[in-house]
């Protein structure tokens, strides 16, 4: 009965137009906590069923954190392989302001930022995404390039790395950039290598941000193609 119940699926996936096969790619996932450990949250995904990740690669709250030592990251390698769950992205620290005139503050992001994508490189991370960041009142403009030269600072300190930026669409809270698509087109079109970014859609924010995802998905991917590429 097993058996033939898995001859029938099989035969039936052979029969799957190329556009079913391509829907089956998609992947369920949520964003785990890592408490008592990073490898944790592969448990905890598994549990909820999920297939992807996304966590913390340390205290997304606090600006310091304990290096990753080689027992830490071979438990999590572990877990990792063991689960089956991939591809696991991070969601960088909420301090990052890579949009900051403050250079106190912009340097101290960037200082960030790269401690974050060694984390993920260790770990064999997708993407690590982060918030493009705020102008804080000096202006769109001003603020896409102070993002873009401070990507561009990242990229320089770790070159030859696999894992990539993720800027996240935003709900255009203050003086965040990023709600708007063609502002994070105008990011990757200002930075040296811009293949090495990726942009993550967070449905919430674009919601919030005047994309009505009931109706105008496509008005989203329009101005996306519009505008970025
Ligand atoms: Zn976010």
């Amino acid at each position: 009965m097993a058996k033939r119940a898995a001859s029938a699926k099989r035969s039936s996936a052979s029969k799957q137009p190329a556009e079913k096969k391509s829907l089956q790619a998609q992947r369920f996932g949520a964003h785990m906590s890592v408490a008592g450990g990073l490898e944790n949250a592969f448990d905890a995904a598994k549990l909820a069923g999920c297939d992807c990740l996304q966590i913390f690669v340390k205290n997304q709250k606090r600006w310091d954190a304990k290096p990753l030592t080689d027992d830490g990251i071979r438990r999590y390698k572990h877990a990792q392989t063991s689960t089956k769950i991939e591809p696991v992205v991070a969601h960088a620290s909420y301090l990052i302001n890579l949009g900051s005139p403050k250079d106190e503050q912009w340097k101290k992001s960037i200082d960030a930022v790269v401690d974050e994508l060694e984390r993920c490189e260790a770990l064999g991370i997708l993407g690590l995404v982060v918030h493009p960041g705020a102008h804080m009142g000096e202006g769109v403009d001003h603020g896409i390039g102070r993002i873009a030269a401070g990507i561009d600072e990242a990229h320089a300190r770790t070159k030859g790395f696999g894992v990539r930026i993720l800027l996240e669409s935003t709900a255009g809270q203050g003086t965040s950039i990023g709600h708007e698509i063609s502002q994070l087109g105008a990011i990757l079109k200002r930075t040296k290598q811009p293949e090495r970014i990726g942009i993550c859609l967070d449905t919430c924010h674009l919601f919030a941000a005047g994309y009505d995802l009931r109706d105008t998905v496509a008005k989203w991917f329009r101005d996306c193609a519009n505008t970025s590429g």
